[in-house]
């Protein structure tokens, strides 16, 4: 059986003009534009690329960027005071601080000094517990993507199991959560799990971020299963550089029903969610009603 190929660039294409939508409702019938402020601390070459791409996408989106570059050696204490600055400002609905943070920098420190209501990335530390507990929560922005390319797929998640590989705080933990959310029958796997194709096999749906390219393999993946692919490994083949996920893309299309590519899957719809949320927040703010199908 050939997979479906779940088109993750035109599914974000899609979020993108639905927050453009809401975006010109929000200037037209209420005189406000939302506002996503990104600080970026350091030239890590990875993270200029994807702050110029939000910063591009936010202004398309029809929402005002603010952008904040600080020298790598930036103190906390002149951060912190940019973050309580941007906490400040009502013309700021979201609020992203680009990790990693260079090593003299405490990542946690920082990402808790953000307002939770603007904390667009969902780390601070209330969203986590809100979204452990069911409440109303900023959701961090790739786990929210695959959510929405699940649902969009499968409609209900009621009852499937899940198989999460990966448990790190900003894909593979808040994923688990919402899988539990849409009532999905959830694993957890991680580098200690024994028997990690076993685990696999069993699952409706399998999530893998885990940062190691094609670790797996078709074999593993039960015949009609969804394969959400997070990975974004560079890798060098045949004298080229290419991207490739998580999973081994060939092999698990030929047993998957449906699968994620690497690049044009997940990737695409966590910009996308992230501008999202800053719509979600800047409707919390101003105690209006919420965009449908852009929150989880
Ligand atoms: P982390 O390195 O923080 O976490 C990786 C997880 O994988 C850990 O929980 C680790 O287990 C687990 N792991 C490592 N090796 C194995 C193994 N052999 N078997 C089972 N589990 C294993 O990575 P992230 O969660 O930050 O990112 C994961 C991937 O997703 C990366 O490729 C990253 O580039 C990509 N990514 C993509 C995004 C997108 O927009 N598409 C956004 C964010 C990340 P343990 O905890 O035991 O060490």
């Amino acid at each position: 059986m050939a997979a479906q190929i779940i088109d993750g660039k035109a599914f974000a294409a899609t979020v993108r003009e639905k927050v453009a939508g809401h975006v010109a409702r929000l200037k037209e019938e209420n005189g406000i534009t939302p506002g996503l402020a990104v600080v970026l601390v350091g030239e890590d070459p990875a993270s200029q690329v994807y702050v110029r791409s939000k910063g591009k996408q936010t202004v398309e989106a029809g929402m005002n960027s603010y952008e904040h570059k600080m020298d790598a050696d930036t103190s906390e204490e002149d951060l912190l005071a940019v973050v309580n600055q941007l906490n400040n400002d009502p013309n700021v609905h979201g609020i992203l601080v680009q990790l990693p943070l260079p090593a003299h920098l405490n990542e946690d420190l920082i990402i808790n000094s953000i307002d939770p209501a603007k904390d667009v990335d969902g780390f601070h530390i209330s969203n986590v517990g809100l979204l452990g507990t069911g409440q109303k929560s900023m959701v961090p922005c790739t786990p929210l993507g695959c959510l929405m390319m699940l649902r969009d797929h499968h409609g209900s998640l009621s009852g499937m199991d899940a198989v999460v590989i990966g448990r790190s705080n900003i894909v593979g933990k808040p994923m688990a959560q919402l899988l539990l959310g849409d009532s999905c029958t959830v694993t957890i796997a991680h580098s200690r799990t024994k028997d990690l194709p076993d685990v696999v096999r069993r699952a409706d749906i399998v999530v893998a971020a885990v940062g190691r390219p094609e670790m797996v393999p078709g074999d593993w993946i039960k015949e009609g299963a969804t394969v959400i692919d997070v990975g974004i490994n560079r890798i060098e083949r045949d004298g080229k550089n290419k991207l490739v996920g998580d999973v081994d893309y060939a092999s698990c299309a030929e047993r998957a029903g449906a699968i994620t590519p690497v690049p044009g899957g997940v990737g695409p719809m966590t910009i996308a969610c992230l501008l999202a949320n800053t719509v979600t927040a800047c409707c919390r703010a101003n105690g209006l009603a919420e965009p449908e199908g852009l929150t989880a």
